[in-house]
């Protein structure tokens, strides 16, 4: 197979066998990369890389690496791709590792990770749905569970019922949302709010082994005593005093802030935040999911560790601002004597346009009427970006390029909507719209001219057929464009004397602008609405009428992206902007 694959064509070139041989290598190695369409281009930058030697000579070598990249393409055409991985192997089996390795985008390898093992955890609050800040969660766990074939747990921390309470409908937005940025469904979803009684047992259960109590100190009593390293009376309680302490807690005879459940610790812990940290604390307030069955709740930590632990979760990624938190529950683990999962770490990201948003901020902002609700597209929220447009491949594109890093980082929402860009350009058709028309006519006497104009759907030819107009008399231009010498786009140069334009050539003649522009006849009112910080701006105009379908995305010419949002019977257009 290895020898005899082809006829030795190179008897006649002056290459050395060494030099062959290489190029062999990347070009086999290039078209398992892209499963059988291996691309020369791609072959002569690696070959460079490790042959300084080569690189005066480059041009030379194009033909050489075609005839290699051809010959490797045609092999795994006619064998299989599996014929030339088998091939690479005899030769060079480090190029094959290498193969594999180039295949993972963004992401690095996973510390101790099995395939088919890893278990890892997207744990939100559901007191709104998701936003872009939450989709970062979901991108890199769900990418990393696919490159090991493993499971992404959506775990809803539910726990507080005071400060941030969980808002029922956001469990099934979060779901959905969940899948359309994944891709796929989360593998497994688990309410804490339904798990309480586990929770209260492992409490129970760290109490009756004296490494935990219940604590009745004040916040600050307790404080004074920490900072300096000393127990508090509590402490010392023996498991009878503890348990009949944690029954009236349970039970509701004592108040909210009236007492908590510790867990010991080394009170010498450099950090004062890790002393006996505190894991459960009463709430009396009902919770929306479940009422007012329980009157203990665990705090997140406490209820986190237990839970990664009851499901198996291998790794664990989460904010650096949370390293405490992996702290604090390696302590408890260390009592029940599990294993504590794989953390890893990634910085803050700031979107420069939604620095000011938070979720709770969001809500009284709807309640209050300043927005129209969660998918307003003026919010940071999943719903706002798929309702503006955004596909869920640009986000999963964006996550993964940034990668696990640990830096703090602020980016914008151009650098977001570039990955939009790439990912929409070749499926969006083209359309013409005119905002703040100036009517104008035209005056064809002087030359020979169609009656009708074909215009490509896409210029690229990425999406196939044309837009058919019929030139009448009448069109409009943005008011702005209006200038003495226009050439009117795809179709004429044009001379303007007070309203009316006279073409005087079909051809471009010169360098004058060149302007979007629509016949009357082929025009309908649409109204552009762009969303600016916490305002909206609003364009009135024409837009072409061909083929206007609601939900659809189009690049309007000189404009940018926009979602069509309503194609009523009467009256505008509505169109959503997207990006530029
Ligand atoms: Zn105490």
């Amino acid at each position: 197979m290895t020898s005899g694959r082809r006829p030795d064509s190179m008897a006649d070139s002056d290459w050395d066998s060494k030099t062959i041989d290489t190029v062999r290598k990347y070009a086999m190695q290039n078209t398992l990369e892209y499963d059988g369409a291996g691309q020369s281009s791609s072959v002569l930058g690696r070959l460079l890389g490790e042959r300084a030697d080569l690189r005066p000579r480059a041009k030379d070598l194009k033909s050489l690496v075609e005839e290699e990249v051809e010959a490797a393409n045609q092999m795994a055409k006619e064998y299989g791709l599996d014929a030339v991985r088998e091939s690479l192997a005899a030769t060079n089996p480090e190029a094959l590792q290498r193969q594999k390795q180039q295949k993972r985008v963004g992401l690095k390898p996973l510390p101790n990770a099995i395939e088919g093992k890893v278990i890892l955890r997207f744990a939100p609050n559901p007191n709104g749905p998701l936003t872009i800040g939450h989709s970062r969660g979901v991108v890199i766990n769900s990418e990393f569970a696919k490159m090991y074939s493993g499971k992404v747990v959506l775990r809803y921390d539910d726990t507080d019922t005071r400060v941030k309470p969980p808002l029922p409908e956001a469990y099934g937005w979060i779901e959905e949302e969940y899948e359309w940025i994944a891709g796929r469904p989360a593998d497994i979803i688990i309410r804490a709010s339904e798990r309480m009684p586990i929770y209260l047992e492992y409490a129970k259960q760290m109490l009756e082994s004296g490494f935990g109590y219940v604590c009745r100190c004040s916040a600050g009593e307790f404080k004074d005593l920490r900072d300096n390293s000393q127990p508090c009376p509590c402490r010392g309680k023996n498991t009878e005093n503890n348990l009949s302490d944690w029954q009236s807690m349970n039970d509701g005879s004592i108040e909210e802030g009236g007492a908590v459940v510790r867990v010991k610790t080394d009170l010498e812990l450099p950090n004062p935040a890790l002393r006996d940290w505190p894991a459960l604390r009463i709430q009396h307030s009902p919770h929306p999911m479940v009422g007012d069955l329980y009157k203990v709740w665990p705090l997140l930590d406490f209820q986190s560790a237990i839970e990664d632990h009851l499901q198996g979760v291998t790794h664990i990624v989460r904010g650096k601002d949370l390293m405490d938190s992996t702290r604090k529950q390696t302590l408890l683990y260390n009592h029940f004597g599990w294993e504590y999962p794989e953390p890893l770490y990634w910085g803050r990201v700031k979107v420069h346009e939604f620095g000011g948003f938070s979720t709770s901020g969001m809500k009284v902002d709807i309640a209050d009427g300043k927005f129209e609700g969660w998918d307003d597209p003026r919010l940071p929220t999943i719903s706002a970006l798929k309702r503006r447009g955004f596909e869920s491949k640009a986000i999963r594109d964006f996550w993964l390029d940034l990668g696990l890093t640990q830096k703090d980082i602020s980016i914008s929402m151009q650098t977001i909507e570039s990955f939009n860009s790439s990912v929409i350009d070749s499926v969006c058709e083209r359309r013409t719209f005119v905002r703040n028309p100036r009517n104008m006519s035209l005056n064809m006497d002087e030359i020979e001219h169609p009656d009708e104009l074909q215009i490509a759907r896409h210029p690229h030819g990425e999406i196939e057929g044309v837009r058919e107009w019929t030139i009448s008399d009448e069109f409009v231009i943005e008011d702005r464009d209006y200038s003495e010498k226009l050439r009117l786009k795809d179709f004429a140069d044009v001379l303007i004397k007070e309203n009316q334009a006279i073409v005087n050539s079909l051809q471009r003649s010169d360098k004058r602008t060149i302007v979007h522009w629509l016949p009357i006849n082929q025009s309908r009112m649409a109204r552009l609405t762009t969303p600016l910080g916490t305002e909206f701006r609003i364009d009135e105009g024409l837009i072409e009428n061909i083929d206007l379908v609601e939900g659809e995305i189009l690049q309007l010419e000189r404009v940018g992206f926009a979602k069509i949002e309503k194609v009523p019977e009467n009256g505008p257009v509505e169109l959503l902007f997207l990006h530029g």
